[in-house]
């Protein structure tokens, strides 16, 4: 029979025993969670902590190069993270150290600029009636982004009325936003009417913007207007980006043939949904290049 005291003695022993073990499984637990989770740094002056993953979310608070932060998790290149003092929000990827991803390999992962060509003052070209190239270029980028958006992708557009937007700030915002890939919507004018029609698709940078371009003019070959194939087309806003990028040309505006497509809902939405198919195989097929 135990004495009083020696049961006591092992009741210390058992309470030491599970204060150790508790210690043990504590300490795993914390080097299991920091190690699970990336760890990064701030590699700019100064970067945005956001409330979503994208420029277009309010700032909460800033952070300053070498603030340590850990990443909870991360959609189109943008991280969720939570800072030394326990702040939460977004920031992009690129401006940490080790950086983010480079590339997507799915369309719902990605961020695209699209980029309604003319608009406001700028008119573009005109059909043999006075109707305005800027006018469908609106309209053919908002069929294309609904589309994106309903996959799940990141868009942005270089403009959603009509309003004059510079030739500059077009690249400019696919280079703001690190874009996966940028899509100018045109439709073409010949010097003479009735003169050409069809459809042709612009790239500049060629081991940048070829897959791209490839993948995209592919999708064309179907369509109502004769498919005229890839070409290198010297214009700003191919030439100034930065990340993949295409200049579409969807038919020619003053070609009466060509025109009674363009102001087609149906033919825009096939374009729309050409677009949307390029895209996706080029995410999918050349994860390794785009
Ligand atoms: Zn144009």
């Amino acid at each position: 029979m135990r004495s009083k005291r020696s049961k006591i003695a092992h009741q210390h022993q058992n309470l030491v025993f599970l204060i150790i073990i508790t210690f043990f499984l504590v300490g795993i637990l914390c080097w299991r969670t920091y190690s699970y989770f990336k760890q990064v740094e701030v590699n700019v002056a100064q970067i945005q902590l956001r409330q979503g993953p994208g420029i277009e979310y309010h700032a909460k608070s800033q952070l300053k190069r070498g603030d340590r932060l850990t990443v909870l998790r991360e959609k189109y290149r943008w991280y969720y993270v939570r800072t030394a003092n326990n702040k939460f929000g977004w920031v992009a990827s690129w401006n940490l150290n080790p950086q983010g991803p480079q590339t997507v390999s799915k369309l719902s992962d990605a961020t695209i600029v699209l980029d309604p060509g003319h608009g406001g003052s700028d008119s573009g070209a005109l059909s043999a009636n006075d109707k305005m190239e800027k006018t469908y270029t609106l309209k053919l980028a908002k069929k294309v982004a609904a589309q994106l958006r309903q996959k799940g992708a990141k868009v942005y557009l270089t403009r959603t009325s009509d309003k004059f937007v510079s030739l500059a700030a077009r690249p400019a915002l696919a280079n703001e936003v690190h874009a996966n890939a940028f899509i100018s919507f045109h439709f073409d004018s010949s010097p003479q009417q009735n003169s050409a029609s069809g459809v042709t698709t612009y790239y500049y940078h060629h081991q940048l913007s070829y897959s791209l371009a490839h993948a995209i003019n592919q999708q064309f070959n179907n369509l109502s207007l004769k498919n005229r194939g890839i070409d290198f087309g010297n214009f700003e806003v191919i030439r100034d980006n930065d990340y993949p990028a295409v200049l579409l040309e969807m038919g020619y505006i003053n070609s009466d043939h060509d025109f009674a497509e363009i102001k087609s809902n149906q033919y825009l939405a096939e374009v729309a949904n050409d677009v949307v198919k390029g895209l996706n195989t080029y995410f999918t097929a050349s994860s390794s290049t785009n």
